[in-house]
């Protein structure tokens, strides 16, 4: 079954992956990153159903993934810990163990957990497996091997999550807040979107439908915004965030490790009309990643300073 698999970009009219126009051959784009709402969604299951629970043995099959800053053995030290908490910060989801450690699962760009009971077959590049004192697996997965699994017992040593910005979806982060925050930024929104140190959560997928949401072109550069566009993008991303946390709640369950995203309304969707107005998605491949967008919603042009479309 390809759902087993769970690193597909999955639609509605496919079971398969499938390639965006004009990008055969560049197979990677088939891969869907963890963001905000995935991860938030997964944060909740595992909530739900592994806090408590002693770790009773851990099997590191490939440990190529496996980042030790905590010093010892990595299965020794967390053998027999319980798991306390479980939260995401941004795209990083953090497991507190009563020593005080934390395993901090950082999936990248197609990392992921599968959880399963103890006979369940493994998924293909299965890493790290805990097995739970319940008979239940807490399982990591990577078919890029491109995510790590941290152990510490200081967050601030994980690359990159001491630099974090607020949460996307921090009620405290007001417009005012999300203006101030933007202002050091000079480059292109989209690009700005998914910068953790500005606003932690949002990736390649989710900053492709805030921009569409909001009706801005995704490299339209963070200084030639008006003040009004500023705004939409902010109402759009707690729109969009917001409702994608709904929908995935919905619908994930306990497949934890499969990527839904055919509920998407652009990104992924090249050559597919825009829901809005039926234009066709455009697609393109700049900055090493896939962006869609629509023409119409989204006016600007890639040439700066020259209009187009228009
Ligand atoms: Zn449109």
């Amino acid at each position: 079954m390809t759902q087993s698999q769970g690193f597909a970009l999955r639609t509605s009219s496919s079971s398969k992956a499938r390639l965006p126009v004009g990008m055969s051959g560049l197979l990677c784009y088939t891969v869907a990153m963890p963001e905000l709402p995935d991860l938030e969604v997964i944060k909740e299951f595992l909530r739900d159903h592994v806090v408590g629970q002693e770790i009773a043995e851990v099997e590191v099959v490939r440990p190529i993934v496996v980042r030790n800053l905590a010093g010892g053995d990595f299965s020794t030290r967390l053998t027999g810990q319980r798991i306390e908490q479980v939260s995401r910060r941004g795209k990083f989801l953090v497991l507190t163990l009563d020593s005080g450690d934390y395993l901090v699962i950082s999936p990248m760009l197609a990392g992921r957990l599968h959880y399963a009971p103890r006979r369940e077959r493994r998924l293909r590049k299965t890493f790290v497996i805990l097995h739970l004192a319940d008979g239940m697996d807490l399982r990591y997965t990577d078919a890029k091997t491109m995510g790590k699994v941290y152990l510490t017992g200081d967050l601030a040593q994980v690359p990159g999550f001491a630099e974090l910005g607020p949460e996307a979806l921090d009620p405290n982060l007001t417009l005012d807040l999300f203006k101030e925050r933007l202002r050091k930024y000079r480059g292109e929104i989209k690009g700005v979107l998914t910068r953790q140190s500005f606003v932690a959560g949002i990736g390649n997928a989710y900053a492709d439908e805030i921009c569409w949401q909001a009706g801005v072109y995704p490299f339209r550069k963070r200084p030639r915004l008006s003040d009004e566009e500023i705004a939409r993008l902010y109402e759009a991303m707690r729109e969009v965030l917001n409702e994608a946390v709904a929908i995935l709640r919905e619908r994930v369950g306990a497949d934890i490790h499969v990527e839904i995203r055919d509920f998407l309304k652009v990104h992924g969707r090249g050559g597919q009309p825009c829901p809005r107005c039926g234009t066709t998605i455009s697609q393109i491949k700049a900055r090493g990643r896939l962006t869609n967008f629509c023409r119409q919603c989204q006016p600007g042009s890639l040439i700066r300073g020259r209009p187009a479309w228009g």
